[in-house]
């Protein structure tokens, strides 16, 4: 392996997200604004430079690697991706290989993303009820995703769903969900609204923290505080009445940054060192002059740069999100 990605506070980067396309079929209300204006395709690395700055990362230590978006299974040609990537899982470069995705595309993708070494998967999932669905994503279709979600669970893919707590949304639903995932052999992780990109409307009016819901929820539940890590920044429990796991991300309520291993890159070739932070590099203008070495070099350049934490702050009506980028772009 060529020298590690280590940072100025010794961190080593070892997880890279990649987000192969900023487009959606859902708009979240939480993510997106109704009416999104996407980057032109020139903008957009292609699918070879994805493959050859994963790569890149891989080469310099990288060992987890997760494709995110906007939602990267309407990415056209992603499998082809996957498969490509899945060498590195071959040659044992590379642990895991994995996506986060909304689900909507599963029920074509399950067997083919397992058959390409993909063994888990994130999948987003706010609420179980039909009508809050539609209204959330307001365009997804709820049974749509739970056929996904079955033939992911048939092709031997592990599933972790991923919710937003959102008050006034879905506050009511976690019990329910932590049952029925607990049933399906799921984790769940719940996930505090973050102040990323303008959406229609206030994120304040549906912030709700992670240690409200945790309350709520210990009265229905055991919840015994495990030593299960992840090299994401969720905190688990495990659940005494379902053997299930909980997790939490609370990058509001509790700043997780000391042991920050990951750096993302979005879809037109950026690299971000911090999801709430502006420091970025452009990689695309360097990976096209085609010198393995500048590269090289740029990574370096980028460890230097990766700031000690983010500064979310969700607190005060009206104020602009504390980075202007949606999640779409960076990748959640
Ligand atoms: N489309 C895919 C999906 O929804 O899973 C992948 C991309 S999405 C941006 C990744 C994750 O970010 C999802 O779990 C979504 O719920 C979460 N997310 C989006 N915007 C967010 C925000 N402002 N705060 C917290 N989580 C957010
Ligand atoms: Fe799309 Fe995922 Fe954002 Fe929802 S959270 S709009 S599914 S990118």
């Amino acid at each position: 392996m060529q020298k590690p990605l280590i940072d100025k506070y010794g961190r080593h980067v070892s997880y890279l997200r990649v987000s192969v396309t900023d487009r959606c079929d859902f708009r979240c209300t939480y993510c997106m604004a109704e009416n999104m204006t996407f980057l032109p395709k020139s903008q957009i690395l292609t699918l070879e430079e994805l493959d050859q700055l994963c790569s890149a990362f891989i080469a310099r230590g990288v060992r987890k690697l997760r494709l995110t978006g906007g939602e990267p299974l309407v990415r056209r040609g992603i499998m082809d991706l996957i498969h490509d990537l899945s060498r590195h899982l071959k040659s044992g470069t590379l642990d895991e290989l994995t996506l986060t995705t909304n689900g909507s595309q599963l029920a074509t993708y399950a067997d083919d993303l397992a058959r390409a070494g993909v063994k888990r998967l994130n999948i987003s999932l706010d609420t179980l009820d039909h009508q809050k669905f539609a209204d959330i994503t307001r365009r997804g279709r709820l049974e749509q995703v739970l056929t996904g979600l079955q033939a992911a669970k048939e092709a031997g893919i592990g599933i972790k769903i991923n919710a937003v707590a959102l008050r006034g949304q879905n506050e009511d639903e976690f019990s329910r969900m932590l049952a029925w995932c607990g049933q399906e052999g799921f984790d769940l992780c719940l996930i505090e609204t973050m102040p990323l990109g303008d959406i229609d409307g206030d994120r304040t009016d549906h912030y709700l923290p992670l240690t409200v819901v945790r309350e709520r929820l210990e009265k229905d539940w055991t919840l015994i505080p495990s030593n299960h890590v992840t090299p994401g920044p969720a905190r688990y429990v495990s659940v005494a009445e379902t053997g299930g796991r909980l997790g939490f991300i609370t990058p509001l309520t509790h700043n997780f940054c000391e042991g920050c291993n990951r750096v993302r890159i979005t879809c037109t070739g950026t690299l971000y060192m911090c999801l709430g932070q502006e420091d970025h590099i452009d990689l695309r203008e360097i990976l096209r002059e085609n010198d393995p070495a500048l590269l090289d070099a740029a990574l370096d350049r980028a460890m230097l740069l990766k700031p000690k934490g983010h500064d979310f702050i969700i607190d005060r009506k009206g104020q602009k999100p504390a980075v202007s980028r949606h999640m779409s772009m960076t990748g959640g």
